[in-house]
C-alpha cells in the first residue's frame, strides 16, 4: 500500500469519506504525494509535456512575455513567474530568449511556485546557472508587475465533483467499502439546483478559479503584467467527469495506487475567464494551442532550425511540430488551449481574430 493510501485510510476511518478535492490534494501535491516522490516526466515517466517536446514551445512563450513587457513600457523591476515548473525546462527556454533582451533580463526576478521539494531542487540546479535572482515562493507576489506562465499546472489543482441524483446534487466522496477505497456520495444535497440528467457530473475548481482571480486582480490593480495559462480543457458548458489518472503513459483507475499515479482534471476555461474578468482584467482566448503557437511563429521557427540541418533533425522537428500543433489523435494542438490575462483589452499576439473573421 502506498503511504498516501495509508494516510487516506486513517483519515477516512477517523472522520468518514473525504471529498474528491481532498483526495486529489493528498495524491498530487502533499509532501508524500505524486510530484514529491515520482519522476513524472519523459519516456521513462508517466507523461510528456509541451516544453519537453521541443524548446520552440518555451521560446515562443518567452517571446510572448517579452512582447507584453514591452507593451507595458518595460517595467523595472518585475517578476517573471512560473507556476508548477516541473523540470524547469520551460523557464530555461524562456531565459535563453531573455539573453537577447538585456533590459528584460536585468529587470527580472525569477519566481518559481512549486509544491514539491524534490522538484524545487531540480529547478534550482537547472535554472541557478542561468539567472542571478531566483526565488521559490508559495504564492504569486504582488509587489511588482508579473509576467507569468503556467503550463499543465491548473489541471493538477483539486476539483470538487457533484453528481445529480433524484433531482438534487450530491458531492462525490472517496470512502472505504469492504476495506477498499471507493467513490460514494455525500448524504447532504449541494445548494445549487439546476436541472440535469440523472447521474450527470458537475465539476467546480475553487482553487484554480481563486488563483486566476488573484493574479488578474493584481494585473488590473497595477495596470501592467500578463499571465498565460496553457492546459487541456474545454470552453464552458456541458457536464462530465474529467478526473483522470495516468501512469506509464496509459490511463489507469483513479483510485489505483494513490500518490504514485498522476491525477488531473480538464480545465474549465470559461470559468477562469469569468474569474479574471470579475477581477477587472482583460481576457484573451481561450484559443487552441496549435493555432496559438502557429500565430506566434511556430512554423517559421521550425523552418529556421531545420534549414541546413540533416535529415534526422528535420524529421524530429516535423514530429515535434505535429505533436504540439496537430489536431489529430494523440496530438496537443486542439485538446490544449491558451488563455491570457492582461490589463488592457488590446490585440495580443497569438489571440488575434483571423482575416476570415473566425475567432480562434
Ligand atoms: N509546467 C511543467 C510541469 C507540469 S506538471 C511542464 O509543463 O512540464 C505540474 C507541476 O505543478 C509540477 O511541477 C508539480 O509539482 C506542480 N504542482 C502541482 N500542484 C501544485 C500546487 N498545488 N502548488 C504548487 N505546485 C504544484
Amino acid at each position: 500500500m502506498t503511504p498516501v493510501e495509508e494516510r487516506l485510510r486513517r483519515l477516512i476511518a477517523l472522520g468518514g469519506p473525504v471529498s474528491v478535492a481532498e483526495f486529489m490534494a493528498a495524491c498530487v501535491s502533499a509532501p508524500d504525494g505524486y510530484y514529491a516522490r515520482r519522476e513524472a516526466f519523459g519516456e521513462a515517466g508517466d507523461f510528456i509535456t509541451a516544453p519537453e517536446i521541443s524548446p520552440i514551445f518555451g521560446e515562443l512563450l518567452g517571446a510572448f512575455l517579452v512582447d507584453r513587457w514591452n507593451a507595458d513600457g518595460r517595467p523595472d523591476p518585475f517578476d517573471l513567474v512560473e507556476l508548477g515548473p516541473g523540470r524547469g525546462t520551460l523557464m530555461a527556454d524562456v531565459l535563453r530568449v531573455a539573453r537577447a533582451v538585456p533590459r528584460f533580463r536585468s529587470a527580472a526576478r525569477v519566481v518559481l511556485v512549486e509544491a514539491s521539494d524534490r522538484l524545487r531542487q531540480v529547478q534550482r540546479d537547472r535554472l541557478g546557472p542561468l539567472h542571478p535572482r531566483i526565488a521559490f515562493l508559495d504564492r504569486v507576489p504582488t509587489d511588482r508587475p508579473v509576467y507569468l506562465l503556467a503550463n499543465e499546472f491548473l489541471d493538477a489543482l483539486p476539483i470538487r465533483q457533484f453528481v445529480h441524483r433524484g433531482g438534487a446534487w450530491f458531492e462525490r466522496t472517496v470512502g472505504l467499502v469492504e476495506g477498499r477505497l471507493a467513490f460514494g456520495l455525500s448524504p447532504f444535497p449541494a445548494p445549487f439546483r439546476e436541472a440535469a440528467p440523472e447521474g450527470a457530473v458537475r465539476e467546480i475548481r475553487p482553487a484554480a478559479d481563486a488563483l486566476v482571480r488573484e493574479i488578474a486582480a493584481h494585473i488590473a490593480a497595477l495596470g501592467a503584467g500578463a499571465a498565460l495559462f496553457v492546459d487541456y480543457g474545454y470552453d464552458g458548458g456541458g457536464y462530465g467527469d474529467t478526473l483522470q489518472a495516468v501512469r506509464g503513459h496509459a490511463h489507469v483507475d483513479v483510485l489505483d495506487r494513490p500518490g504514485e499515479t498522476d491525477l488531473s482534471a480538464h480545465v474549465d476555461f470559461a470559468s477562469l475567464a469569468a474569474a479574471a474578468r470579475e477581477a477587472g482584467a482583460a481576457v484573451h482566448g481561450p484559443v487552441a494551442q496549435g493555432r496559438f503557437l502557429v500565430a506566434l511563429g511556430l512554423l517559421e521557427r521550425a523552418g529556421q532550425l531545420g534549414a541546413g540541418a540533416d535529415e534526422a533533425t528535420r524529421r524530429a522537428l516535423e514530429t515535434a511540430v505535429a505533436r504540439l500543433a496537430g489536431e489529430g489523435e494523440g496530438e496537443m494542438g486542439a485538446l490544449f488551449k491558451a488563455l491570457a490575462v492582461t490589463a488592457r483589452t488590446e490585440p495580443v499576439p497569438g489571440f488575434q481574430v483571423v482575416a476570415d473573421g473566425t475567432d480562434w
